[in-house]
């Protein structure tokens, strides 16, 4: 069901892979409407109804924001771009080539997703260039009668993740920056995926968002995450404490399966309601965050970085 979180932002329900409340796209509304994500290829007719209902014809779509370029959240850019020809694609300046040629991307995805990539994403198609552009941090997009949001750089979950800012309600929208919490998937959760995952820019996005005070904090996965301030401070110190843990069992033996191993035993709390645990598994699940962490700890291993940073685990042998 889509639902009005603030006035005039709609989050859209994708339906990814048939279930509810797991994935989603968000309609900022004004004279220039803002789409924020596109959802997976697979989810694009569901995401093309969910607009219709809101009376958005073909050239009424005045962008297309991307938190980021993972399959979920961007995968149906180029069927959205063709149906919507007048809307402006913007993505943070390291996704804006993989979007104009998108097969590296796919391979990639097809090396984490595997067999899920065809049965719950499908691929990507490209955006013509001319439709596309690279933000720029704190740039303002004017949706018409006074209405801007704001785009905010805020790397970790991947390098190049923003969120969007609506200035008039203070409703931040977060894409994966802050974590996963899905109704019935148990408490918020870090999402940490390979490739790219890094902790101190995930904490400084962090903080970067509680400066900016916003009203509400939205996730993709799914919806608003409760009082703002707490959910940040909440996202920070189980993203803290996951990566001290793989730290940990990465010193003792540096395989994703013995950091997922000790990820299960010391920190996971599954699913409230069983029958979302595979929900959760499907989109972040703890090998996902495992192999995540386990590309963070090798690079800090080979930049010598080990004991020494400000993330440097207290229980850590010296
Ligand atoms: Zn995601």
């Amino acid at each position: 069901m889509d639902h009005l979180i603030a006035p005039g932002i709609w989050q859209i329900d994708t339906e990814l892979g048939g279930w509810h409340e797991l994935n989603s796209v968000f309609l900022i509304e004004g004279a220039r409407p803002c789409l924020v994500e596109t959802g997976p290829q697979k989810d694009f007719e569901k995401v093309l109804a969910g607009l219709a209902a809101r009376g958005l014809g073909a050239d009424d779509l005045a962008y297309v924001v991307l938190t980021h370029i993972h399959l979920d959240h961007g995968g149906a850019v180029g069927e959205i771009a063709a149906h919507f020809p007048r809307a402006e694609v913007i993505c943070h300046p390291k996704g804006v080539r993989h979007l104009a040629d998108p097969a590296r991307l796919v391979a990639a995805a097809g090396q984490v997703y595997g067999p899920n990539l065809d049965a719950l994403y499908g691929t990507m198609t490209a955006v013509d260039p001319s439709q596309l552009r690279a933000a720029e941090d704190m740039e303002s997009l004017d949706l018409g009668a006074g209405r801007q949001v704001t785009l905010v750089y805020s790397p970790g979950h991947a390098k190049h993740h923003i969120a969007v800012l609506d200035d008039a309600t203070g409703v931040l929208l977060v894409g994966d920056a802050v974590g996963v919490k899905v109704p019935g998937g148990g408490p918020l959760r870090p999402a940490m995926p390979p490739d790219d995952f890094e902790l101190a820019l995930a904490l400084g996005s962090l903080h970067r968002f509680a400066k900016l005070k916003p009203t509400q904090v939205v996730l993709t996965h799914f919806g608003p995450a409760g009082d703002p301030q707490e959910a940040l401070e909440e996202a920070e110190a189980t993203m803290s404490r996951w990566c001290r843990v793989a730290e940990q069992a990465y010193l003792e033996e540096p395989s994703i399966e013995h950091i997922e191993r000790a990820l299960l035993e010391r920190v996971y709390d599954p699913a409230t309601e069983p029958d979302r645990q595979p929900v959760v598994d499907a989109l972040n699940g703890v090998t996902s965050n495992a192999a995540g962490m386990y590309g963070w700890l090798n690079r800090r291993h080979a930049a010598g970085d080990f004991g020494t940073g400000p993330q440097a685990a207290p229980e850590q042998p010296r």
